[in-house]
């Protein structure tokens, strides 16, 4: 058996799982792990295979300590690159800018390549190519392969990508729509039209990665039309702790009249906002309990991020002129029925219909939860994102000539 070692590689902590790239979407993989705390003394290492937790605690350096001490650690469970077969390396790679709009076989001008990106990704990009240079060292024989959560989006209509801001200004700084959650929104939108075995390219849907981070595209025969995160993942959807869509002028106000710096602007609208920054939490869970309770906060936040929701849905379904499905996926879409029930309430004049009972049923695989008598079907697709990036990982490698595979 083959599998593909998916990485993705954050500022203080490297998540990873062996997956299996033929294996079904519901399918657990080999192997799931993470690595916390990178930089701290109280690092962490937990590995889950076969049903059980392996947890250890030391401190890890750097990203090169945690990867080291993960792959030893999966020889030990007899599951390491030495006793499986593992034929390609899957790296997440959250912006691939304008350079790159498919999975990319990494070599070192590559790396350069994504370095250069890192002005529009300073958050992310610099731990993603922490995670590739160590990967690379630990596994040189293996192909690595970069897959850019920009990359779906690359083929935007320009009136959906181009901001109304001087067009000068926006090619000297690469200012534009790039989207993110390509990973996800691309995968729930095959998965969908597999369920229904229908064409993909029949079908106009609009897909909802409602997550702690959400957004939300139009894709019309498998390729994206609109999506709502835009040259960084803070435009768009109310989220767990964004602001999605402002006035941008708010930004000058909040500088000029309450005195904060660029930087306290950014924490504010990335992580002191959303539904966190109206109801103190970003649980939809614990959101849900506050609603329960009758506390107001919670209701505002909720009706805030369900009329952001709806102000999209009504969008796209414009753009897209006749809908086929919307789907909903990743932790909020996936598991909270009250989110799918009022995103969609109201609709029957445009043919879209939730069935109660079949909305209610907890998560269990991709399942219709639309009437029968709905002109659209709405869907649940839970999102397999490291599948997805195995799979593409594993094409990738297979299209190299052998003598390629040494030489990179
Ligand atoms: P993700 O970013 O896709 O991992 O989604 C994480 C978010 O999903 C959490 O912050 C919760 O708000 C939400 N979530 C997870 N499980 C549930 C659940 N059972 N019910 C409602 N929301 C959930």
């Amino acid at each position: 058996m083959s599998y593909v070692l998916v990485i993705n590689s954050g500022s203080s902590s490297i998540k990873f799982q062996i997956v299996d790239p033929a294996a079904r979407a519901s399918e657990d993989p080999l192997v799931s792990g993470l690595v916390e705390q990178i930089g701290e003394t109280n690092g962490r290492l937990t590995i889950t295979h076969a049903g059980e937790k392996h947890v250890s605690q030391q401190p890890i350096a750097d990203h090169t300590d945690g990867l080291k001490l993960s792959m030893r650690a999966l020889d030990r469970l007899g599951v390491g690159p030495t006793s499986l077969d593992i034929i390609a390396v899957g790296h997440r790679v959250v912006h691939g800018g304008m350079v790159f709009s498919a999975p990319q076989l990494i070599s070192d001008q590559v790396v350069e390549m994504i370095r250069d990106q890192i002005p529009l990704a300073p958050l992310h990009n610099p731990a993603n190519i922490d995670g590739i240079v160590v990967a690379r060292e630990l596994l040189p024989d293996i192909p690595h392969v970069a897959i850019f959560d920009t990359a779906f989006f690359a083929g935007l209509p320009p009136a959906a990508a181009l901001y109304a801001i001087n067009s000068e200004v926006a090619a000297e700084n690469q200012i534009r729509r790039y989207g993110f959650h390509g990973t996800s929104h691309e995968f729930v939108s095959q998965a969908a039209a597999e369920f229904l075995d229908r064409p993909l390219a029949s079908l106009n849907q609009i897909t909802l990665h409602l997550g702690n981070g959400a957004s939300a595209s139009a894709v019309h025969a498998g390729e994206p039309i609109d999506t709502t995160m835009g040259m960084t993942p803070l435009a768009g959807l109310a989220m767990g702790t964004r602001s999605g869509d402002i006035d941008p002028g708010i930004i000058f106000h909040l500088a000029r009249t309450a005195n904060m710096s660029i930087d306290e602007i950014d924490n504010l609208l990335n992580k002191r906002s959303g539904v966190k920054g109206i109801a103190g939490v970003n649980d939809f869970r614990e959101l849900r309990q506050m609603i329960e309770e009758e506390n107001q906060d919670a209701w505002l936040a909720y009706s805030i991020y369900i009329h952001k929701l709806r102000h999209f849905i009504g969008a796209y379904m414009i753009a897209l002129g006749r809908v086929d499905t919307i789907i909903f996926t990743a932790g909020v879409g996936e598991n909270d029925r009250f989110v799918r029930r009022d995103a969609l309430a109201d609709l029957e004049m445009y043919g879209i219909k939730i069935d109660e009972e079949r909305n209610r049923l907890p998560n269990d695989g991709p399942r219709l939860i639309s009437a029968d008598d709905s002109a659209v079907r709405v869907l649940v697709i839970p999102t397999n994102e490291e599948l997805a990036i195995a799979q593409k990982a594993a094409e990738v490698a297979a299209a190299q000539p052998d003598a390629d595979r040494v030489a990179f």
